[in-house]
């Protein structure tokens, strides 16, 4: 499938989770085998190839990352809202499009000096991936650079993220 098509299938829904958020739904992406290989491949098509790790952010970044993941033969650091892990080896709180938010690391998936590529589904206000790559610079990771599959370029994420690589594959 063309990479345009698959990403018509991303879903708007008006006032979720509050009233006045468009919402993009990218469930009917995911459940399309088609669909989920050409933006799977666009990602992948986006990642450093010096790239050591992947680092997915929850929830949908995970399935984003671990899909590019294989097909780039890397693995993923999976970056989880508070109260998942066992062990933590890091943490940065954020302000969210809807309310505040924290992003950790696991303890024992990076080491000083790799190269991370970031992945998520959508760029919003960029409080998220922002939060998300100063995690992983704490934590002495290079961060190659941030992929997303929509950018909602009205919210002004990619100001927030300045000097850094982002790619989208759709900007709305
Ligand atoms: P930001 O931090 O850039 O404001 O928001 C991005 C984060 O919130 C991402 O992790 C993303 O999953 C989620 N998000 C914000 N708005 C939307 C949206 O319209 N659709 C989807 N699928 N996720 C969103």
């Amino acid at each position: 499938m063309e990479l345009d098509k698959a990403l018509d299938l991303i879903a708007d829904v008006p006032d979720f989770p509050e009233p006045g958020v468009l919402f993009r739904d990218l469930s009917p992406l995911f459940a399309d085998a088609a669909g989920f290989k050409a933006v799977t491949d666009g990602l992948a098509a986006t990642v450093d190839p010096d790239a050591d790790l992947l680092a997915g952010v929850e929830a949908r970044g995970f399935l984003l990352a671990a899909a590019v993941g294989y097909a780039r033969g890397l693995g993923v650091a999976l970056i989880r809202k508070p109260g998942k892990l066992p062990r933590v080896a890091g943490r940065v709180g954020y302000t969210l499009e809807y309310g505040t938010a924290t992003v950790e690391l696991p303890e024992g998936v990076v080491r000083p000096g790799q190269r991370v590529a970031v992945l998520d589904d959508v760029l919003a206000t960029g409080g998220t991936v922002a939060a998300t790559c100063k995690l992983l610079e704490d934590a002495k990771v290079q961060v190659t650079g941030v992929s997303v599959v929509m950018e909602l370029g009205a919210l002004g994420g990619r100001s927030v993220l300045e000097g850094r690589r982002v790619e989208a594959l759709r900007v709305c």
